[in-house]
């Protein structure tokens, strides 16, 4: 007494398995399969954890990058005129942020250095890269 068995190569019910051949082959063919998912499945908890872990230190750049701005931005200016010329900056490249489609920082900066006598102040757009030189030497 034997099991007609599909060959999948032959495309026939060409074989004849005893019961103990045919129990032994669907374990084996099971056994394969759980392999098969248990695999799948840590390569796609891998990926998964990879992914996220791009997404964290994506994000903790540009939160680095925002703070690093944001403390540029809010930079001590050393007078009212100094503020005022940032703020025209920044109006005039409102244009620039229309046409920017990533997630950052987006608002123009302020360098600041020492020139031993003041600060120099010079505002820069993140987007197109205009610098200009915005320091009021009154106040030297
Ligand atoms: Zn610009």
């Amino acid at each position: 007494m034997g099991f007609h068995v599909y060959d999948t190569e032959t495309k026939d019910f060409n074989e004849i398995l005893t019961a103990e051949a045919l129990s032994k082959k669907v374990y084996d063919t099971l056994n394969y399969y759980q392999k098969r998912c248990e695999m799948l499945a840590k390569a796609n908890q891998e990926l998964m954890d990879n992914a996220l872990a791009r997404a964290d230190a994506q994000l903790k750049r540009e939160i680095e990058t925002l703070k690093e701005r944001l403390s540029l931005c809010v930079t001590e200016l050393a007078s009212k005129k100094e503020l005022n010329a940032y703020n025209a900056f920044v109006d005039e490249h409102q244009r620039c942020r229309s046409f920017s489609k990533h997630f950052q920082c987006q608002i123009p900066y302020v360098i600041q250095y020492g020139a031993g006598v003041g600060m120099i102040s010079k505002v820069r757009c993140p987007i197109c890269g205009e610098e200009r030189d915005i320091t009021d030497t009154e106040v030297w």
